[in-house]
């Protein structure tokens, strides 16, 4: 087992986290307040190359491994959720086109996203389909050599200010099992039939743009199909794979905020004539947030590790590593608010935006009890 970074690595992550503190913490609580879009700061992020990080660098990107992937979210995550999501997100729902698209989609729809010219959103959940991804009613239908697509979808991430969109659809009813009547077809956003309505008033995360998409007789291309017409679940299930590691991600950055703030906070206030940080009650909620943010890094490293060299363990360790993690990031942000006592409570800190942040890696890219039922799945299917 090979537990260090290598000196690339940590070049990244010192890079990224100069770039969080530089260009995002100044902002942060702006745009959390007013709920908008930095398209700016995207932009800069993108300069970067941290839009497209991880798509191959023969469509622009720079090919970074899972891995090094997961230690530019940390450290985004770490300063910002709400922003950092945003610049992580820009290309949500490109690992399909990266995975199954044909050459035409990659050289299409890949570039403008590195370029920081166009954002993404991938389309699976409904108003009544959630955790339930098989009761996805969203249809598309063939007419000639064009879909037609018909449905609403809800809770999509770039959904008001992204440019196309992967969307699950229901293309054949009849199959014959539950899970082979899908498909994943590119739907861009300037095609008549499509709107966006923005959702506001988020509990955290508000910088990053969530809208319902609705679909009225859509007309897209036969050629925006994504893989193969009956495929679209079981793609879908890779794409988790990967981006339940990156949320697992996320979660550690937001812990390891929490944790930076709190010990800060520690040193610096007094009570009874001493730093609080020189109780012991408040020694070992530290230790703990720090014991507890290494072992959601670890799994979490591992399960990034295992995107790119599966042994076959990979579902059972994405949900694991999200579960676990997002459950150490809601423990040790609502630590870190008790660390800041009443100061921990308004948001002139840093915590009191974490704290909130945090609660969304717990629902999002499918919820702990579905990961908990995944991980039971997998363990009695294939006894890992
Ligand atoms: C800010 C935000 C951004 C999002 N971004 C996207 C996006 O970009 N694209 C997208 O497609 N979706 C997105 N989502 C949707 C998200 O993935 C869903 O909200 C999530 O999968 C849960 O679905 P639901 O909200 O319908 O909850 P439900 O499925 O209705 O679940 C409600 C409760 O019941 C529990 N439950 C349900 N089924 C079971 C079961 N079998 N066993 C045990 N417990 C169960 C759940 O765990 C939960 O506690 C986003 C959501 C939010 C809030």
């Amino acid at each position: 087992m090979e537990y260090n970074l290598t000196d690339e690595q940590r070049a990244i992550r010192d890079e990224v986290r100069r770039f969080a503190e530089n260009e995002i913490a100044p902002v942060a609580s702006e745009y959390d307040e007013s709920e908008t879009y930095p398209y700016e700061i995207v932009q800069k992020a993108a300069e970067m190359g941290l839009t497209g990080a991880h798509f191959p660098v023969e469509y622009g990107g720079v090919g970074y491994t899972s891995l090094e992937n997961a230690l530019v979210t940390e450290e985004l995550f770490a300063v910002d959720p709400g922003i950092g999501l945003c610049i992580t997100s820009a290309g949500f729902g490109a690992e399909a086109i990266i995975n199954f698209g044909t050459d035409e989609q990659k050289e299409r729809f890949l570039p403008p996203i590195v370029d920081g010219e166009s954002v993404m959103g991938a389309a699976i959940s409904e108003p009544q389909a959630g955790s339930d991804v098989t009761s996805v009613r969203t249809s598309a239908e063939k007419d000639g050599d064009e879909w037609v697509i018909n449905g609403n979808k809800m809770w999509i991430t770039n959904g008001s200010v992204g440019d196309y969109f992967v969307v699950l659809c229901q293309t054949d009813p009849d199959a014959d099992d539950r899970y082979s009547g899908f498909s994943q077809i590119i739907v861009e956003a300037d095609r008549d039939g499509f709107s966006a309505e923005k959702i506001t008033g988020k509990m955290g995360i508000r910088a990053s743009d969530t809208a319902e998409l609705i679909f009225d007789d859509v007309r897209v291309p036969e050629s925006n199909l994504v893989g193969t017409r009956g495929m679209g679940f079981l793609q879908l299930m890779q794409f988790f794979d990967e981006t339940r590691t990156s949320v697992a991600a996320q979660a550690v950055g937001i812990a390891k905020g929490a944790c930076e703030q709190a010990l800060e906070y520690a040193e610096e206030r007094e009570q009874f004539g001493r730093s609080i940080g020189e109780f012991q009650a408040i020694q070992h909620k530290l230790a703990e947030m720090h014991t507890a943010t290494e072992a959601a890094r670890q799994l979490t490293y591992k399960s990034a590790w295992s995107v790119d060299n599966d042994e076959g363990q990979l579902t059972a360790l994405a949900s694991m590593a999200k579960e676990f993690a997002s459950d150490v990031a809601t423990d040790v942000t609502d630590e870190a608010v008790q660390i800041h006592g009443g100061a921990g409570f308004v948001n002139d800190h840093d915590v009191e935006r974490l704290y909130r942040d945090a609660k969304i890696t717990q629902i999002y890219e499918g919820t702990s009890e579905i990961q908990k039922n995944v991980i039971a799945r997998e363990l009695l299917d294939k006894g890992i």
